[in-house]
């Protein structure tokens, strides 16, 4: 993830083409598919597939042998889906810039609502099978048993489930679905002119790249207020049209989570993983009432920065002067070894997977901003970097070699049918691989500075991961709430609940500046996949406790919690996500869970507050 971690960036050098870089540091796709004719023989299979699945349709009440034959098709069909999206759209992120990927790209996007067509029929259908028929059917066909979970699961949900016309129907609106998104990352991005500013160190061209490493690396608070006012600008010239954008995609929540007869949004989106409202609003409310050590370690932060004044634009700047650089072929030995305590195999499999070129390590012209983890079935994943020899780049690469390992034990150890994990659990495993790399990286830090900046960066990502996510779920919660209650989206009450929000998190820690009802506008997640990022925040929570778990206590202990953890990552989908945690070890539905992140910001906080006297 890469919405608001500070990060400890430098001033980007000068971007090397695509293919002046080595290929040892480039991700190889031959392994999905050696050319594009093989991509769309694969895709050509795909869509008579799809043919063969839609003639499926009124044979199932003829018994367990045809629900199975149905069941082993859309597993071949989801197969060959993750190897033709992903092809075309890694390929596409090496270079955004090339159009004719981007066609072959939303070809496949088409082919996908063509797919949702074809399969339409399949719910309704089942659905009209009494659900002890079927569970007769799974107790005497072996091969259709495997199935028993997702099966059962779609009876779970079928009050939401309509009848084949309107999901005919849905189906075909699905079409417009991603259009609110899609316009969003035209505007910010593709369309976007960034300003040139004039720093006291010279002219920047203001991309959001440069932008966060002005914030994270330029000791003059005018340079950072310059760059803050300019990059702000960008989103009030067209603030109207993020509105807009961002309107239509709570319209479009609010239109399906009506038509499939759910009460609210939020009941919607938390219905499909099982995951009761409660968690969402406790976590709101614990985590603002806990907000006190966040306002402490901004307090602490202007003290030592000698700031007058703090603002947002001050809270990524480095504590201390730290520019030591991590080159990648260091990390590649540290990374392994800092995942000792998850056994041996699992630190052999990872160190397998950073020799055998799945990731794409650094920037170049038109490649994707951030990073992320792909999951492609059947092949193994691949990671996306943008890597730039800071600290901050080493924890990302720790973050997704999490998401990765996690891909590889899920696909390793479940059927096709639960080899996806629910997002719900997903940033469990990438937390817990960066909690364990600092511990790392603490214990053979050399030097009290590097020190200070491994506390600064494990506060930090408290900050980002867990208290800047819960204001951001509390926000895509209010403004849900606006469409839910009739109420008008209009640009400015958008600015309002988010100002608010800052207030009440930040209280008198910080300076508050009128550009700030803006920010709301540029998080991508709010436009892509709306109420997603409050699961950053159960995941640290329920990181931090399963990380007590395997670091403390006796030897017996912390064998049966390596277990129980690597059964977690082992179980990809096959139980709801809260079912999987608790056998975990993990509660979230008490606040007990969510606070224990606050005291462990609070300790951390302290223990900076000591560290800090010291040089
Ligand atoms: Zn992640």
């Amino acid at each position: 993830m890469d919405v608001s971690a500070p990060a400890e960036a430098t001033a980007a050098s000068q971007l090397r083409d695509r293919h002046d870089i080595p290929d040892r540091f480039k991700w190889n796709l031959s392994d999905i598919y050696p050319d594009w004719s093989e991509w769309q023989a694969a895709y050509d299979d795909l869509e008579r597939n799809i043919g063969a699945y839609a003639a499926l349709q009124g044979t199932l009440a003829e018994g367990a042998d045809r629900l199975l034959a149905a069941m082993k098709l859309s597993d071949d069909i989801g197969q060959l889906t993750y190897k033709v999206w992903y092809f075309a759209s890694l390929k596409y992120d090496e270079d955004q810039r090339d159009n004719q990927i981007n066609a072959r790209r939303q070809q496949v996007q088409i082919l996908f609502a063509k797919a949702n067509q074809a399969c339409a029929w399949f719910n309704p259908e089942l659905l009209h099978i009494p659900l002890p028929t079927v569970q007769q059917w799974l107790s005497e066909n072996a091969a259709l048993a495997v199935y028993r979970f997702a099966i059962e699961d779609l009876y779970r949900q079928q009050e939401h489930v309509l009848d084949e016309k309107g999901e005919h129907l849905l189906s075909l609106a699905s079409r417009f679905a991603s259009t609110p998104n899609d316009a969003y990352s035209a505007l910010s991005t593709a369309d976007v002119k960034h300003p040139v500013v004039t720093l006291s160190t010279g002219d920047v061209t203001l991309t959001y790249g440069q932008y966060r490493a002005i914030l994270a690396t330029n000791r003059s608070q005018s340079d950072r207020r310059l760059a803050f006012d300019e990059f702000h600008r960008l989103f009030e010239a067209s603030v109207n049209t993020y509105a807009s954008l961002f309107h239509s995609v709570l319209q479009r929540d609010l239109f399906l989570s009506q038509a499939r007869g759910y009460r609210t949004t939020l009941d919607a989106a938390l219905h499909g993983n099982n995951i009761p409202t409660a968690v969402v609003e406790n976590l709101i409310a614990t985590t603002k009432a806990g907000s006190e050590p966040l306002r402490r370690y901004h307090r602490l932060r202007k003290r030592v920065l000698r700031l007058d004044s703090y603002h947002n634009y001050d809270t990524a700047i480095p504590l201390v002067d730290f520019d030591r650089k991590y080159p990648y072929d260091d990390v590649l030995e540290w990374l392994p070894a800092s995942v000792k305590p998850l056994g041996q195999e699992y630190e052999r499999q990872m160190r397998r997977g950073l020799a055998s070129k799945w990731i794409d390590v650094y920037e170049n012209p038109g490649k994707r901003s951030g990073a992320y983890s792909a999951p492609v079935y059947g092949v193994h994943p691949y990671m996306l970097l943008n890597y730039n020899d800071t600290l901050d780049a080493v924890f990302t690469l720790a973050h997704e070699m999490g998401h990765s390992m996690h891909t590889l034990l899920s696909h390793a150890h479940q059927p096709f049918v639960y080899s996806a994990y629910t997002i719900f659990v997903a940033e469990v495993p990438s937390t817990l691989s960066e909690m364990l790399f600092l511990d790392y990286m603490l214990e053979r830090a050399t030097d009290d500075r590097e020190r200070i900046v491994l506390l600064q960066h494990a506060i930090d990502g408290i900050v980002g991961t867990f208290y800047t996510q819960v204001l951001f779920a509390d926000y895509e919660l209010q403004a849900h709430r606006l469409v839910e209650e009739g109420r008008p989206v209009t640009a400015e009450g958008l600015g309002e609940i988010y100002f608010n929000l800052l207030k009440s998190y930040y209280g008198d820690a910080l300076d508050y500046d009128e550009q700030s009802r803006l920010t709301w506008a540029r998080i991508p997640h709010f436009y892509s996949t709306p109420y997603y990022v409050y699961q950053y925040a159960t995941c640290f929570a329920s990181s931090a406790q399963l990380m007590k778990q395997l670091t403390t206590g006796s030897e017996a202990g912390r064998a049966a919690a390596i277990n129980r953890y690597l059964t977690l990552l082992k179980s990809g989908g096959s139980d709801h996500p809260m079912t999987l945690l608790s056998r975990a070890g993990v509660d979230l539905s008490q606040p007990e869970t969510v606070r224990a992140v606050v005291d462990q910001l609070d300790g951390l906080v302290t223990r900076l507050e000591k560290a800090i006297a010291l040089p």
